[in-house]
């Protein structure tokens, strides 16, 4: 029997993705060997490739004048990549900094230009929210915008999308494909795929064809968008197996109706859950409800000694992987695209049993 695993990253994925990639393993589609041992310069592979891209485009709606790139790295390689690709001659830009995932992407882009901090973290009625934009100090002449839209430690979700002028890059690691995007709002949308597109060593660059050629001269070509594009993202290997999966990942959600309907099911779930905290006096959330997160969802216990027996008890129940990033500490429940409505209805029958026998 598989559990509900509620972890952060890497997370859970379609039970039915997980059988079709075992269905295959082996001997994929009639041809004798596993896709993870097939040349991905193959004709087969580059149809599965192309497949995935196709299906993101459509799933995602992306305009023609964008590319899909599948990189390496994590998202982690992108806080480099982005600053070394976009910030041109005035290497100027403005970060929004709500969280620990943002702060990691400005100090590294602090290596390489004069980056403008806007602290956008604010209390909202003694809980953490972010400021409205009108109170940013946006530049006149950054080269881009860059902010995190759901911090994943945090639990903080941006409520819609900045109106800035400079071109808009966001860090969609936790929520690519939770909810309908308006990607031609966006220079570069990026994201790791271990939390809703599928197994770690995968990252999507998607990025407006205008800003592919401002990189720095003396960029690692691994990291170049121009020769990634060029190259359909095989400038070097890809990550095969990661890639494949994602495409399992993307017709599988097609199935469920695509992002949309996913997005529905996935407000279902975070009203339930944050409606049961919200009305318990033993469990908190600290987020400001205008910025909760629709994928994480961290929670503190009313007393902090009963968190290891809640793991414990939880793990008994079937519930994996519900303790708070390390950093942070409490408790997260983890919802993305591939944890269903039971999981979080099983979730919540816990938590109360719990309260009902330690509150
Ligand atoms: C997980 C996460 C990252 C880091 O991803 P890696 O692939 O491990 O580098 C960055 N940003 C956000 C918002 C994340 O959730």
């Amino acid at each position: 029997m598989r559990a509900y695993n509620f972890c952060a990253g890497p997370a859970a994925l379609p039970t039915a993705v997980l059988e079709k990639a075992q269905r295959e393993l082996l001997d994929w589609q009639g041809k004798g060997l596993s896709i993870m041992e097939m040349s991905h310069r193959s004709a087969d592979y580059v149809a599965v490739a192309e497949k995935a891209e196709a299906d993101l485009r459509q799933l995602m709606n992306i305009p023609e004048n964008y590319k899909v790139l599948f990189l390496q790295g994590g998202a982690s390689l992108q806080f480099s990549a982005i600053p070394l690709n976009l910030l041109g001659k005035n290497s100027k830009a403005d970060y929004i900094h709500t969280g620990i995932w943002s702060e990691k992407a400005l100090k590294e882009a602090q290596r390489y230009g004069d980056i403008n901090v806007i602290e956008a973290g604010t209390q909202i009625d003694g809980k953490l929210g972010i400021k409205p934009q009108s109170e940013w100090a946006l530049s006149e002449d950054a080269a881009y915008v860059h902010y995190a839209d759901n911090e994943t430690i945090g639990g903080l979700q941006f409520a819609g999308i900045p109106e800035v002028n400079a071109p808009l890059v966001s860090d969609l690691s936790s929520s690519i494909l939770s909810a309908p995007l308006d990607v031609s709002k966006f220079g570069l949308i990026y994201a790791g795929a271990q939390k809703n597109i599928g197994p770690a060593g995968l990252t999507l660059v998607i990025l407006r064809d205008d800003l592919l050629d401002q990189s720095r001269a003396d960029i690692p070509s691994l990291l170049k968008y121009s020769a990634q594009a060029k190259n359909d993202s095989m400038v070097n290997t890809p990550a095969t197996y990661s890639w494949y999966l994602a495409g399992l990942v993307f017709e599988w959600l097609k199935e469920q109706g695509g992002v949309e309907a996913i997005h529905q099911a996935n407000l279902e779930k975070a009203k339930l859950l944050y409606g049961y905290i919200d009305s318990s006096d033993f469990y908190n959330n600290p987020i400001a409800p205008a910025n909760r997160s629709i994928m994480n969802v961290p929670f503190t216990l009313a007393d902090e000694a009963l968190e290891k027996r809640f793991l414990k008890e939880a793990e008994q129940n079937n519930l994996l992987n519900l303790a708070g990033h390390r950093s942070v500490g409490g408790m997260r429940a983890s919802i993305y695209n591939a944890v269903p409505l039971e999981g979080v209805q099983a979730l919540i029958n816990f938590m109360d049993a719990f309260v009902k026998a330690n509150g």
